[in-house]
């Protein structure tokens, strides 16, 4: 126990102490957890952790392995199996309920082992999506992972974020906290660093700020004096509240799919059943048919293929920058028919530089150092000088004041790196507007000295402002800056160099459309002279109290790559929408220059989405791509409203306000780097890079996956089929069963289930991205594979057949006839595994080694067949026997018409496609 500190810890049990923060004061606080306003060390931050644990409220556990296991024995199919099994053992045929069980348990655990993968990846992913924390150590801001803070730490709030653990507040700008998570109430709660009672309840607490609560708007600094489960939220969190995962829409189609399957195979049963009554055949016989009735036409591999294509392509889209939170997205994803996308950081690159500054009537294009990134600030034209000059504010010209109210209410930092570059930290727009000031010789700390900051409104996207005042001499000043139209509002007298005049507003909106249709993000700035400290800015902001200084646009290249994939979606059939705070003739140029919207098309602004109802927006929405000014809460209005016209909806999103449009989208995507926490909470996809491109590629790699679903089933079926005109055939003709129940269960667990699971490997057909968007009612399988699965089904039946009853006449022996006719099936596979890998093109046209996983289980169900014909013990169960040559010639010259059959449709299909072409006319 250390004995120099007040900080009692028990080992890895976090705790300070059960004092009561919140009636000491600050200071006090952080003396009492040995640090200061500016943080650890990291070195006593490491050592910390090591004597407190990781800030986390439980574990990450690793998967139920029971739950899993149990889970394998849970579906319609396997049931059937089970009273096959239980019946077939009353009635003494061991050898088929001992292959029947066996092939219960080789599913399962095929099945678990798959599973279990596939979750341990999950989570794997799902931990790369940890929260952050920004935390001052060593002096410095710097992010880390949530469950590295430690009692002692300072930690910077602001809005969007999770409190990451208890916090006493030392200091608040317009900070509000929602602690529904704790306390049920939602509306926001307002937070000071005042000291309160300490009888004072949780509720009242303003002065602390606890881990879970979410930071709604604002900003603060606190230090954490609890961590883990020693938070108010580890307390009650203690009974664990485990995130199930629920079932995706794929997998309750399947799982309704295989209802349908199993229901089939009851009325096929009772069917033979009956009319081998009729024709007085002998019960017991009658049972064996149905008992292989059941397990032929039962697909057991389904369920684990669907599993297995899941997590291929969450893989998939994870090595591509999409991060999936829950795992219908993938599906959803390859349905999209609209994506609606964030303007500043998505489509661009957020890397803003100052291109034009327009003050008191003039244009002034800025030489800026380097297009792309904030390099070390120039000090060329020192204007402030180096002594306090009372009043100094009066001196400066309309440019310099323009650019003074850039750098005043900014909350980013130009740092120099070890290295003796300059980097900012912060909103890039901000770093532009600090870039800006500096190149002018107005360095943010000098400004900052000269003119201390005595009050703040910090910049909230639907405030779409932010204000700082300042002192300068004996008198203070307020300084904004923001969105144009708001700051024009304000405004009614305009800064000249002649002094102050009636504001023009003409001529400031024509310099501002023309910096908007270069493409420049503006913000325009404004003062005033307070006489006395201001008790509400607030006050201050309303329209009419300001004098308009100048305007500063700011280029932000768009990113590489983003025309290309707009075009892509297009061809996909898919619509992009851009969705920005942005202004009209901004948003426009960069959206005419990205191909996503024609030249002098409609602009949708967020004033005139709130003068429509619901039905005029409906309408709108069909031809509108771009809206601008829109206030987070109307992209839910957007997303709401191209829902009801049909349109299956991605968007985008990055702040608190972005939470309900992203829940209520189809698919919500969430910024990883720049996103809030809120808003990475309610998205079903985190995008690793913020780029619009990935989410392209995600919407590619979530057709990929429905294709290679669709392929695994369409082979698995078709088997399925053949088998359910097969045996009711054989009965109906009187002829013995053509295949035994054992040697049934062998194709179905045994060579189908080695092939079909490659199918999940299957590389994404080219053409991917120029079909139209799937149909959202379109079951798994499409009208073109019914079709398709019926004619493989009756090619492989008669085939059988056929085979079965020549090699009985001709030889007279039931078992090689048997043999015979499990072979063809087994070859039958092999081809049909091929016909699979492509819905539409012939497979002369796709490379045989573009999955090398299908070559191997082709060879290896091959193998396995081969060795099961010639080993005594499989000899014995499956009561085969050796094939002679030539009924393998012959067997191979019959198995080959499944390709001739299945080419022939494809080429069909491809000249007169059925019922709506699925392809976009390129
Ligand atoms: P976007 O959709 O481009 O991300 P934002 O919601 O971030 O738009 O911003 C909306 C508007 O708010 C911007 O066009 C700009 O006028 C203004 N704005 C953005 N950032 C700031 C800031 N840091 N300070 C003041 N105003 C800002
Ligand atoms: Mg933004």
């Amino acid at each position: 126990m250390p004995g120099d500190r007040p900080v009692h810890a028990t080992g890895s049990q976090s705790t300070v102490s059960a004092e009561s923060w919140h009636a000491l004061s600050a200071e006090e606080c952080l003396r009492r957890l040995g640090s200061t306003s500016s943080g650890l060390s990291q070195a006593e931050a490491r050592q910390r952790l090591q004597r407190y644990g990781p800030n986390q409220v439980e574990e990450i556990r690793p998967p139920n392995l029971l739950r899993l296991a149990l889970h394998q024995f849970t579906s319609p199919l396997i049931y059937i199996l089970l009273v096959a099994g239980v019946v077939t053992a009353l009635l003494g045929e061991w050898i088929d309920a001992v292959v029947i069980a066996a092939a219960l348990l080789l599913n399962a655990a095929i099945g678990f082992t798959q599973e279990y993968q596939a979750e341990r990846s999950l989570r794997s992913l799902m931990r790369s999506l940890a929260p952050r924390a920004r935390v001052l150590r060593d002096g410095r801001e710097r992010m880390c992972d949530s469950r590295d803070l430690v009692p002692g730490d300072v930690v910077l709030l602001e809005s969007g974020m999770r409190v990451p653990a208890d916090l006493r507040l030392f200091a608040t700008v317009a900070l509000q906290v929602n602690e529904s998570l704790l306390t049920g109430e939602s509306v926001p709660v307002v937070k000071r660093p005042e000291p309160v009672p300490a009888e004072t309840p949780l509720a009242e607490r303003r002065c602390m700020a606890y881990a879970g609560t979410i930071v709604s708007s604002g900003r603060g600094r606190g230090v954490v004096v609890a961590t883990g489960r020693e938070t108010e939220l580890g307390k009650i969190a203690a009974a664990s509240r485990q995130e199930v995962q629920p079932e995706t829409p794929l997998q309750r189609q399947i799982g309704q799919f295989t209802r349908t399957l199993a229901f089939i195979v009851l009325v096929v049963i009772v069917v033979l059943a009956l009319v081998g009554l009729a024709r007085g055949q002998a019960p017991l016989a009658i049972f064996v048919f149905a008992v292989a009735a059941a397990v032929s036409i039962v697909p057991e591999g389904l369920p684990i293929v669907v599993t297995i294509v899941l997590a291929v392509s969450v893989q998939r889209m994870a090595r591509r920058n999409a991060i999936v939170r829950y795992l219908p997205a993938v599906e959803t994803l390859g349905s999209t028919t609209v994506i609606g996308t964030d303007k500043t950081g998505t489509l661009t690159e957020n890397r803003m530089v100052v291109r034009a500054v327009w003050s008191a009537g003039d244009l002034v294009w800025m030489e800026m150092p380097g297009e792309a990134d904030p390099a070390a600030p120039r000090s060329r034209n020192p204007i402030l000088p180096k002594v306090e000059v009372p009043e100094i504010i009066e001196q400066l010209s309309p440019v310099e004041l323009t650019l003074v109210a850039g750098v005043l209410p900014n909350e980013a930092r130009l740092v120099r790196g070890e290295d003796n570059t300059w980097a900012g930290i912060g909103d890039p727009t901000e770093v532009a507007l600090l870039v800006a000031g500096a190149a002018w010789g107005l360095l943010q700390e000098e400004v900052r000295s000269l003119l201390p900051v005595v009050a703040e409104v910090p910049f909230e996207p639907e405030r779409r402002f932010s204000a700082a005042v300042c002192r300068s001499g004996g008198a203070l000043y307020l300084f904004v800056k923001g969105a144009p139209e708001r700051v024009l509002e304000m405004s009614t007298s305009w800064l000249t160099n002649e002094g102050p005049v009636s504001l023009d507003r003409e001529q400031i909106l024509a310099a501002l459309s023309l910096m908007g249709r270069h493409g420049l993000r503006v913000l325009a700035m404004a003062y005033r002279r307070l006489d006395q400290e201001p008790d509400d800015i607030a006050e201050l902001l309303q329209p009419g109290q300001l004098t308009f200084l100048g305007l500063q646009g700011m280029w932000d290249p768009p990113r590489a790559g983003v025309e290309d994939a707009v075009a892509r979606c297009r061809e996909a059939g898919i619509r992009v929408v851009m969705i920005t705070g942005d202004h009209a003739d901004t948003a426009l140029a960069i959206a005419e220059e990205l191909g996503i919207a024609p030249r002098a098309s409609r602009v949708l602004t967020g004033v005139e989405l709130s003068s429509m109802d619901d039905e005029q927006l409906r309408r709108v929405v069909r031809d509108v791509n771009v809206y601008a000014r829109v206030e987070p809460v109307q992209k839910l209005r957007i997303v709401r409203a191209l829902q009801a016209q049909g349109e299956v909806v991605a968007v985008t999103g990055d702040g608190v306000n972005d939470a309900p449009a992203l829940r209520a989208a189809n698919v919500g995507i969430a910024m990883g780097r720049s996103g809030t926490d809120v808003a990475r909470e309610a998205a079903d996809i985190v995008l690793a890079d913020d780029n619009f491109v990935t989410i392209v590629a995600a919407v590619e790699e979530g057709r990929g996956a429905f294709d290679n679903l669709r392929k695994a089933t369409f082979f698995l079926v078709s088997t399925s089929a053949a088998m359910l005109v097969a045996l009711p055939a054989a009965m109906v003709l009187g002829w013995p069963l053509p295949l035994l129940p054992a040697q049934l269960l062998w194709l179905n667990v045994v060579t189908d289930s080695l092939q079909d699971i490659t199918m999940a490997f299957e590389p994404k057909e080219s053409d991917l991205m120029r079909r139209r968007p799937r149909p959202r009612n379109e079951g798994i399988l499409s009208p073109v594979l019914w079709e398709r699965m019926l004619l493989s089904g009756l090619v492989m039946a008669a085939g059988t057949l056929w085979l079965f009853d020549w090699t009985l006449e001709s030889t007279g022996s039931l078992a090689l006839a048997r043999t015979v006719a499990l072979t063809t099936v087994v070859i039958f596979q092999v081809f049909q595994a091929w016909n699979a890998r492509s819905t539409s093109r012939s497979i002369f046209q796709i490379s045989p080694f573009s999955n090398r996983y299908l070559f191997v289980a082709n060879a290896a169900s091959l193998a396995i067949h081969v060795m099961a014909l010639y080993l005594p013990p499989t000899q014995f169960v499956l009561r085969v026997e050796p094939l002679p040559l030539e009924l393998w010639l012959q067997i191979l010259l019959v198995a080959v018409w499944l390709l001739v059959a299945v080419e022939l449709h494809k080429l069909l299909r491809r000249r007169w496609p059925s019922g709506r072409s699925r392809t976009v006319p390129v």
